[in-house]
């Protein structure tokens, strides 16, 4: 049976997620922006958190790691190669590692761009993947300590899983990267009715993640960098689509 998801929206554009399993219990939740939005959603509901996943290092998502691990004795489980500079790890994840969260097992994908170190959490049974700042809601992380050949390898791992995986990402960015989209694919049929959701949703206050693969495929320019409508309104018809896509990332940092 699919897990149930909890989306936690936490300080200004934060989300943690909790991801829970009926029959035996067991609740992880996927990065730590802050503990008691967290501690607060799992106390609503009357769950017991097992497991910390920590997709990357970086404050916004590890901040509140230490005190639900001390509130909640909850194992924690990061990326090896960057366990010099995580909360201290329970388990020490490497691509080829797996664990199960009830009887579903998780998948670890390495997807260095944002940070070299950075990891995604597949939950192929349940359809969910959490991309945190790799591959984002519209848009994808920038490139603090990786390359962009690198960030593209890793948005293709992403792109390969089955197009109804929801997209669990690790910020409300949604309508800014959408608006950037538009400045590339102004008549995107598919990425002007997104826009249209993603403004009702956010008038109403809801979040606009998690969101399907499939419109990430249709509406997010990250993805589409191969396509020769890309290629060409970047200028560049001929290029490679790692090159395309730098050519995107180093526009988005000017928008
Ligand atoms: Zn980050
Ligand atoms: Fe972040």
């Amino acid at each position: 049976m699919a897990l149930e998801l909890v989306t936690i929206p936490c300080r200004t554009d934060n989300y943690a997620y909790l991801v829970h399993d009926a029959a035996s219990g067991q609740t992880a939740v996927i990065d730590v922006p802050d503990a008691a939005p967290v501690l607060a959603a799992l106390k609503s509901r009357g769950w017991q958190l097992s497991d910390i996943l920590i997709t990357h290092h970086h404050d916004d998502h590890i901040s509140g790691v230490e005190s639900l691990r001390a509130a909640t004795g909850a194992m924690v489980l990061g990326a090896a190669a960057d366990a010099h500079r995580l909360p201290p790890l329970d388990y020490a994840l490497t691509e080829a590692a797996s664990f199960a969260i009830g009887t579903e097992k998780v998948r670890v994908i390495d997807v260095p761009g944002h940070t070299v170190g950075h990891i995604a959490f597949h939950f192929p049974e349940s359809r969910l993947a959490f991309t945190a700042d790799s591959l984002m809601s519209g848009g994808c992380g920038r490139l603090f300590e990786g390359t962009a050949a690198q960030m593209w390898q890793s948005l293709q791992k992403l792109a390969a899983l089955p197009p109804d995986t929801l997209i669990c990402s690790g910020h409300e960015y949604t309508a800014s990267n959408l608006r950037f989209a538009a400045t590339l694919e102004p008549g995107n049929p598919a990425l002007i009715s997104r826009i249209e959701r993603v403004a009702a949703a956010r008038a109403a206050g809801l979040p606009t993640v998690p969101v399907d693969l499939q419109t990430e495929l249709d509406t997010n320019p990250f993805l589409r960098a191969g396509l020769p409508a890309i290629k060409a309104a970047v200028g560049l018809p001929d290029a490679d689509d790692a090159m395309v896509f730098a050519e995107i990332r180093a526009r988005k940092d000017r928008f």
